[in-house]
């Protein structure tokens, strides 16, 4: 066999290791990115002082199979380390007073168990006849208001049960009144423990990216703008797929893979494609949601909400503020907000920094107040904002210099073109067919030579994840690997 050339359009992590598998069976690979990096929404800053992930963090063990996910091997293989929470919460309630301890942990094993059973409803009617039993309007929110009605005999109680499952959205980036029921088993957030990198994802990408960057061709900070791809006239002729990029270059392929997310693809694929996708894609295109998620850190001269504290480690994981009633100059929508204290990680991976996590319209607010700002004025808004709520934690003085973060980075995926100003897609309501719309994706145009992968196209329970870009990505490379066995 001639060796076939492949076009893998975008280095992200799908991408990458679509490459991975192509170049290990002999294939010709050239990437075309329009970024001046690998890793698409893989990616970190230095702006704390320190390397932080402003992508993706966590890692998920295991798989529903019960198989490694890759990632987490990728993890093993580099020695990433990665954090263990100790599962303990802090709850704020919507007049800033903590809740007893007790209540925090009741109520959030009712609502988890909730959780857990919704996702086994939505699984059973899924398995029954594709959902259809559950209307499309129905939300997770919904779910979860109905068993607490009947779990939860008291009124203020089932309250605040219900103000504490909008956690969920910092799970899919939009509020979870916006989660399809239907499709809540498309999302992975009840399989197992879930890690979080203590380092950063560089050395995962690195060694994801290796073979590619040792034997492919890749072409940075270029950005594709047309795909030409036709079927071949008969099945023994072949038609080559022509790919225009914005620095007017050419090129032909046997084969390419798009693997620009599902937001961009959003907005541009009906002047890339020539001629337009098959009407099956281009409704998945537009059923599939987009997620707004994105994370501030605050890091402060010492973690000062552990002051005193007989063992540091005790110090709740997790810190939710519900529906807060007490900012509204600043958040008058009463978004609730919540952290991560990353000063609980092992060295010399332990910052005095916590990380609020922000989705739906909160994000679409702060990133358009801060976009274009500069550094000092970024710092004083986002201050401003989150003040309210890190000023509740112990050991918090106004006056105590440890108490006045030292820098604050926040990120900006909102604005970012190339992942699509979202950070990944999620299940809607509204949504009829989220699973044959992410087929549609899967499927491709084998016809017209036209593959897609990425977090979109991902195993069901994987969209939107690391995991599940990877083995999208490897699972293009294979099926194009066994179309030309199967040719030969
Ligand atoms: C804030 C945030 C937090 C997240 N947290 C987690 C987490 O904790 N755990 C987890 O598993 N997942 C998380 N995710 C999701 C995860 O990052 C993604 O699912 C995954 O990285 C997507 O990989 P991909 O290859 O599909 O897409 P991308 O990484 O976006 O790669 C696509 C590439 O295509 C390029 N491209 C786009 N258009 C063109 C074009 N026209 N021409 C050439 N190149 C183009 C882009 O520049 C990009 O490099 C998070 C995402 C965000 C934004």
């Amino acid at each position: 066999m001639d060796q076939k050339h492949v076009c893998v359009v975008g280095a992200g992590i799908s991408g990458l290791r679509c490459a991975d598998v192509l170049l290990s069976h002999g294939f010709k690979v050239t990437i075309i990115e329009a970024r001046n990096r690998i890793g698409g929404r893989i990616c970190q800053s230095e702006g704390l002082g320190y390397t932080v992930d402003i992508g993706p963090n966590w890692i998920h063990a295991w798989s529903d199979s019960g198989e490694p996910h890759p990632i987490y091997k990728l993890a093993m293989d580099t020695k990433t380390p990665l954090h263990h929470w100790n599962n303990k919460q802090l709850i704020f309630d919507s007049d800033g007073n903590k809740l007893p301890d007790e209540l925090t942990e009741r109520l959030s094993t009712i609502l988890w168990e909730i959780i857990e059973e919704a996702f086994n409803f939505s699984k059973a009617a899924h398995e029954k006849n594709g959902g259809k039993d559950i209307a499309s309007t129905d939300s997770l929110q919904d779910f979860i208001r109905r068993r607490a009605q009947d779990i939860v005999s008291d009124a203020k109680e089932r309250a605040l049960l219900v103000q504490m499952s909008e956690m969920f959205g910092a799970y899919v980036g939009q509020p979870v009144w916006q989660q399809s029921l239907r499709f809540a088993w498309m999302e992975e957030c009840c399989g197992g423990e879930e890690m979080f990198v203590s380092s950063n994802y560089s050395s995962i990408l690195a060694l994801a990216a290796k073979p590619a960057l040792t034997s492919a061709t890749i072409h940075l900070n270029t950005r594709v703008v047309g795909i030409t791809s036709h079927p071949a006239a008969s099945p023994t002729s072949r038609q080559l797929v022509t790919v225009t990029t914005d620095h007017g270059q050419t090129m032909s392929f046997d084969e390419v893979v798009v693997t620009a997310p599902l937001g961009w693809l959003k907005k541009n694929h009906s002047t890339l494609f020539d001629p337009p996708l098959p009407p099956r894609i281009r409704s998945a295109i537009s059923n599939l949601s987009l997620s707004q998620l994105e994370k501030v850190f605050f890091n402060f001269p010492s973690a000062f909400w552990k002051t005193g504290l007989p063992n540091e480690d005790d110090f709740p994981c997790y810190t939710n503020w519900l529906s807060p009633t007490y900012s509204a100059s600043t958040n008058p929508s009463k978004w609730p907000q919540e952290i991560w204290d990353l000063s609980s990680f092992a060295q010399p991976n332990r910052h005095a920094t916590i990380l609020f996590y922000l989705y739906g319209d909160c994000t679409r607010h702060i990133v358009n107040m801060i976009n274009g700002q500069t550094p000092a004025e970024k710092h004083r808004l986002l201050d401003d904002f989150f003040r309210p709520y890190y000023s509740l934690l112990p050991g918090y003085d106004a006056e105590n210099p440890n108490c006045t973060p030292q820098a604050i980075l926040a990120t900006e995926w909102f604005k970012d073109d190339l992942c699509g100003n979202a950070s990944y897609c999620n299940f809607q309501v509204g949504v009829e067919e989220a699973d044959k719309d992410v087929l549609a994706f899967r499927e491709g145009c084998v016809e017209r030579r036209l593959w897609f992968c990425g977090e979109h196209a991902a195993p069901f329970d994987e969209c939107g994840t690391v995991a599940g870009a990877y083995l999208s990505g490897e699972s293009v490379g294979r099926r194009i690997v066994d179309l030309y066995k199967s040719e030969s």
